[in-house]
C-alpha cells in the first residue's frame, strides 16, 4: 500500500505544473490502494475529498515541498480516522474495584486478551481476577482456567451453572468481597441465535455493572469489522477496542472503519498468542504499519523493553543517519530479541521478504555471517556510511578474506545498510513532517 501511495505521489509531482487530472489520478490511485487493504469505502470517499482540498490549496508550492505536503496530508488524515478525540478513556484506581468486560465474536481472541490485559495490571501492581461468563463453549472454563493457571491469576468459573448471567454476577461479588482492584469478565462469542448474544452481554451488563468494556476485534476479518462493531455497541455500548492478531498478515484496514463508525478508540493490539503479545495502539505507529513504512516506533518500543545495548543507532536513525556499526549493532540485538519473524516483519530494507522467503534458520544464519562480515572492518569502516568501499574496492577484497565470505557477502552488506539508511532517511522526513509533539517518539 505504501508503494503504491509513493508512486502515485511521485508521479504527481512529475509534472511541474498540477493539472486537475494528475490531481484526479492521484486520488484515485489512492483510493484504490486503501480499498485494496480493507478500509471501508465511505471513509475513502470522505478521504479524497479532504486530500482535494489540501491539494488544491498547495497549487503554488515547489516540486519537493509538494510531494511531501501530499505524503504528509495522506498520513495526518488516515491518523485522524483512527485517532478517536474527545473521548475519555477508562484508567483503573487502585484500592477499589474496577470491573472490566470483554465482548467480541468467537475467535476474535477474547479469552487469550483477557489473560494478556489481566498480567498487563498485574505487573503494574494491581490485584486481578478472572471470570469465565462463556458458558455457551464447552472447553470454555478450562481454556481461561489454564490462562489463568500459568500467569498465576485468580480465576472464577463453573462447570455446571449454565446460566452465565448468574456466573458472572457470583464471580464479580467474590472478586469484590475479597477487594480483588481489577475484575474481567470474558464472555461467549456465540449463540444459537445472534439476537440472543446480544439479550446476554445486555443481561451480564446490567449485573456486573463494567467500569469498562472492551470489544476485541480480529484484524482479520477485512471490511467486516464495522458491521461487527456496530452490533456489540448497539447491545453493550463498548468504550475501547482491542484489536488482535496484528502479528499475521492483516494490516487493520478494516478496524479504521470500525473505530470511525463506533467513535471508540483502540487501546492495544494483540501481536501474537503468548500472553506478553499485547501493546499500547497509536495511531501513527498503526497507519505507519497501514501504509508499509516500517515499524519503527514499534520495534523502539520493544527494544527499550528488552534493554539492549543501543549505542547511539537509534538516536542515529532518527537523525536520518546510519553507519554500519549500527546495522551490527541492530543485527545483534535483532537476533537477541527472539521470535525473529515477529521483528523481521517490522523492519525495513526487505528483510521481512527476506524472512518469509528463506525462513526464520537461514535468516537468522545470514544476520550471523553479516555480523561476521563486519567484526572484520576497521573501526574507521565500521564508523562510515559504507561508501570508503565504493572508493577503495581493494578494502572489500580484504574485508572478504578476513571473514571467509566472499566480495558478493560484503557488497549484500554494504547494501542493506543503504536500505537501513534510506528507510532512516523516511522516518526522519516523516518526523519532521508531523506537527510539534507527534514527533516526539
Ligand atoms: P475467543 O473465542 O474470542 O475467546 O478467542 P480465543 O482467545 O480463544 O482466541 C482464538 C484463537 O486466536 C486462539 O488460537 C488464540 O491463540 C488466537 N489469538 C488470540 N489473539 C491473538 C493474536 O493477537 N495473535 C495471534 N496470532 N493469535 C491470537
Ligand atoms: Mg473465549
Amino acid at each position: 500500500l505504501g508503494r503504491r501511495i509513493n508512486n502515485a505521489v511521485s508521479e504527481a509531482t512529475k509534472s511541474s505544473t498540477v493539472t486537475q487530472s494528475v490531481v484526479d489520478t492521484l486520488l484515485k490511485e489512492i483510493s484504490n490502494a486503501l480499498m485494496e487493504s480493507d478500509v471501508d469505502i465511505k471513509l475513502v470517499l470522505k478521504l479524497r475529498k479532504k486530500l482535494k482540498a489540501t491539494l488544491e490549496v498547495k497549487e503554488s508550492d515547489n516540486i519537493t515541498n509538494r510531494k511531501k505536503l501530499i505524503q504528509k496530508a495522506v498520513f495526518d488524515e488516515l491518523c485522524d480516522l483512527i485517532d478517536v478525540k474527545n473521548v475519555e478513556i477508562f484508567k483503573p484506581r487502585k484500592k477499589q474495584s474496577n470491573v472490566i468486560m470483554f465482548v467480541g465474536l468467537q475467535g476474535s481472541g477474547k479469552t487469550t486478551t483477557c489473560t494478556k490485559l489481566a498480567v498487563y495490571y498485574q505487573r503494574r501492581g494491581f490485584k486481578v481476577g478472572m471470570v469465565c461468563a462463556d458458558t455457551f463453549r464447552a472447553g470454555a472454563f478450562d481454556q481461561l482456567k489454564q490462562n489463568a493457571t500459568k500467569a498465576r491469576i485468580p480465576y472464577f468459573g463453573s462447570y455446571t451453572e449454565s446460566d452465565p448471567v448468574k456466573v458472572a454476577q457470583e464471580g464479580v461479588e467474590k472478586f469484590k468481597k475479597e477487594k480483588f482492584e481489577i475484575i474481567i469478565v470474558d464472555t461467549s462469542g456465540r449463540h444459537r441465535q445472534e439476537e440472543e448474544l446480544f439479550k446476554e452481554m445486555v443481561e451480564i451488563g446490567e449485573v456486573v455493572k463494567p467500569n469498562q468494556t472492551i470489544m476485541v476485534l480480529d484484524a482479520s476479518i477485512g471490511q467486516a469489522a464495522e458491521a461487527q462493531a456496530r452490533a456489540f455497541k448497539e447491545s453493550s455500548n463498548f468504550g475501547a477496542i482491542i484489536l488482535t492478531k496484528m502479528d499475521g498478515h492483516a494490516k487493520g484496514g478494516g478496524a479504521i472503519s470500525a473505530v470511525a463508525s463506533s467513535n471508540t478508540p483502540i487501546i492495544f493490539i494483540g501481536t501474537g498468542e503468548h500472553i506478553n503479545d499485547l501493546e499500547s495502539f497509536t495511531a501513527k505507529q498503526f497507519i505507519s504499519k497501514l501504509l508499509g513504512i516500517g515499524d519503527i516506533q514499534g520495534l523502539m518500543e520493544h527494544v527499550k523493553t528488552l534493554n539492549l545495548d543501543q549505542g547511539d543507532s537509534m538516536k542515529n536513525f532518527q537523525e536520518g543517519k546510519f553507519t554500519l556499526k549500527d546495522l551490527q549493532s541492530q543485527m545483534n540485538n535483532i537476533l537477541k530479541m527472539g521470535p525473529l519473524s515477529k521483528i523481521a516483519q517490522m523492519l525495513p530494507g526487505g528483510i521481512g521478504e527476506m524472512m518469509n522467503q528463506v525462513g526464520e534458520e537461514e535468516t537468522s544464519n545470514r544476520f550471523k555471517r553479516m555480523i561476521c562480515i563486519m567484526d572484520s572492518m576497521t573501526k574507521k569502516e565500521l564508523e562510515s556510511d559504507g561508501s570508503i568501499f565504493i572508493d577503495e574496492p581493494s578494502r572489500i577484497i580484504r574485508v572478504a578474506r578476513g571473514s571467509g565470505t566472499t566480495v558478493t557477502e560484503v557488497e549484500a552488506v554494504l547494501l542493506q545498510r543503504n536500505m537501513f539508511a534510506r528507510m532512516a532517511q523516511t522516518t526522519k522526513n516523516m518526523q519532521s513532517n508531523l506537527p510539534p509533539g507527534m514527533a516526539d517518539k
